[in-house]
Formats: C-alpha cells, sequence, structure tokens
C-alpha cells in the first residue's frame, strides 16, 4: 500500500461539500492549461497512449509513440508484426512484453467485437486486455464522455489531503469523488489535482505557502 496521507487533513476548514466548489474554481484559474500530457491524434492513439503509460511518464510515452503511430496505424498494424517486433518498438515504455501482449490482444478484440473501433463506455473498455479502470477512465473522459473520476497518485494524495475522501484504495476513493465532485467537472476534476500535485502540494514538500487552497485545505501547514 502507498503512503497514506488522510493523517495529515487535521485542521477545521468546513464540510467537504461547501468547499469542493471553490477547490474547483480556483484551481482551475491556478491551472487553466492543465489537461492530458499524452499526445494522440484518435481514440485508437489515445487508447494505446494510455496503456503504454503504465509505469512511465507521459513524455517517455510521448517519445515513444511519436515513431510508433507512424508504424502502427490501425488495429490491424499491430497484429501484422510479430509480438517480438511491437515489443521492440515499446521498449523503452518499460513492462514492454506484457504492453505488448495486452494491446495486440486489444486490438484482436476491437476488430472482432467493434469493427475496429474504441467503444466508449467503462464496462466495454474494462473488458479490453490489460485496460484497467483508471486506463478507462481516461480514454472515455478524453473522449468527451466522463463516467468516473481518474485516481492516480496524485489524485490520491490531493484528496487525501484536502480531506475529500478518508479511504486509501482508488476504487473507495473514487466512490467518495464523484458522489462530491459535479458531474460537469469529472473530466478535469483530476487533470486540476494532478497539476497541482506536480506544482505545489509535492508529495513531500507541499509548498502550502503559495497554494490557492490553503484556507480550504485541512492539511496545510501555513
Ligand atoms: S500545498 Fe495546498 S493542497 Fe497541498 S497540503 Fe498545502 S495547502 Fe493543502
Amino acid at each position: 500500500m502507498p503512503r497514506s496521507y488522510v493523517k495529515e487533513a487535521r485542521r477545521p476548514v468546513g464540510r467537504r461539500r461547501d468547499r469542493i466548489r471553490p477547490i474547483i474554481d480556483r484551481l482551475a484559474v491556478e491551472h487553466a492549461d492543465a489537461q492530458i500530457a499524452l499526445t494522440f491524434r484518435s481514440p485508437l492513439e489515445l487508447l494505446v497512449s494510455v496503456m503504454l503509460s503504465a509505469q512511465t511518464t507521459d513524455v517517455n510515452v510521448n517519445r515513444v509513440t511519436a515513431t510508433l503511430f507512424e508504424k502502427y496505424r490501425a488495429p490491424e498494424d499491430y497484429l501484422a508484426v510479430p509480438q517480438q517486433e511491437l515489443e521492440r518498438d515499446i521498449f523503452a515504455t518499460g513492462f514492454y512484453r506484457q504492453k505488448a501482449k495486452s494491446i495486440r490482444g486489444t486490438m484482436r478484440m476491437l476488430l472482432e467485437e467493434y469493427d475496429g473501433e474504441v467503444p466508449r463506455t467503462i464496462p466495454e473498455l474494462v473488458r479490453l486486455p490489460g485496460v484497467a479502470r483508471k486506463t478507462a477512465n481516461v480514454v472515455a473522459a478524453e473522449l468527451g464522455d466522463a463516467q468516473g473520476i481518474v485516481v492516480d497518485t496524485h489524485v490520491r494524495r490531493l484528496s487525501q489531503r484536502l480531506g475529500l475522501t478518508h479511504q486509501e484504495d482508488p476504487v473507495k476513493i473514487e466512490r467518495d469523488l464523484v458522489k462530491l465532485v459535479p458531474r460537469a467537472d469529472w473530466a478535469r476534476f483530476p487533470h486540476l489535482l494532478i497539476w497541482h500535485g506536480r506544482r505545489v502540494c509535492d508529495a513531500r514538500r507541499p509548498r502550502c505557502e503559495d497554494c490557492v487552497l490553503v484556507d480550504l485545505c485541512p492539511s496545510s501547514r501555513v
């Protein structure tokens, strides 16, 4: 289990229901440029990019996909080469054997069951080999129909520090967040927390003195 930040949230700052709107609004002003950092031109490229992004950085994925997507343009292309060739082409993203296997299995299912198109619903997306709920949530949100809230390491940490959840498990954290965050904000909310986490609310040394949420945050150190 990764480190917990639940116990840091000790200051009385009011009910989470009353704080969520100003939290979103202030972060939206502060991080107006917050958006997905992966580069893609189609739903298929989005899906592959998100699958490749497990356990590595978005910058690294973009570096690999810049050439990958010139070679692999349709689901058939991923199946037209031996698995070892695909493994070589995605090697730099790490865990390349498992990722190549998942991508090929996913392409097969797309062709057999979805006419080669990327499905849009979470239940359909999580049926694809190697596609977990987090990946499905990212894809659905970026395709314009968020059906949940992406919980990554930053979203987990900030939700705990901001006292929006007392849970540790990402699935339970998401359950708390979807009850709290207005549906219209489901897609951008994780991006706001991720960018705030990267720029201000660092895991080890949060810069509370520079944070726009200081009066709304039960974990503030100033
Ligand atoms: S940086 Fe902001 S969000 Fe993070 S703990 Fe400090 S006040 Fe809270």
